[in-house]
């Protein structure tokens, strides 16, 4: 929440006010999703131990819904001040890749076989 609070401040003039921020860990698919209308936001446990800018994007990305629901022109244009968006995109992107191909996100015991 108070990180929420200082990207909100620093990226969107403040506008973007959740009500509440939280860590799930049952996201597979996305790293973050946030529903304008309660003003709530999630993010995946699985950003946890990835670089802070990395973070700070979806939280970010998150807050610009609640400005701008879809992935429009405009809703990009929120996020162009941040100055890690394109990096933090294809590290997602690297970590979905590496993840499709069977190279584990989380470190898991090494299984013999
Ligand atoms: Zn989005």
């Amino acid at each position: 929440m108070r990180r929420a609070g200082e990207l909100s401040h620093s990226y969107l003039s403040g506008k973007a006010r959740p009500v509440s921020v939280r860590w799930v860990g049952n996201q597979n698919s996305r790293w973050g999703s946030a529903t304008p209308a309660e003003r709530t936001i999630r993010l995946s446990d699985k950003l946890q131990g990835m670089p802070a800018w990395v973070v700070d994007y979806v939280l970010l990305h998150e807050l610009s819904h609640l400005l701008v629901a879809g992935h429009d022109a405009s809703f990009w244009r929120l996020l162009e001040a941040y100055p890690d968006t394109d990096r933090a995109k294809a590290f997602l992107e690297g970590v979905s890749y590496a993840t499709s191909r069977g190279m584990p996100a989380e470190e898991s015991p090494p299984v013999e076989d």
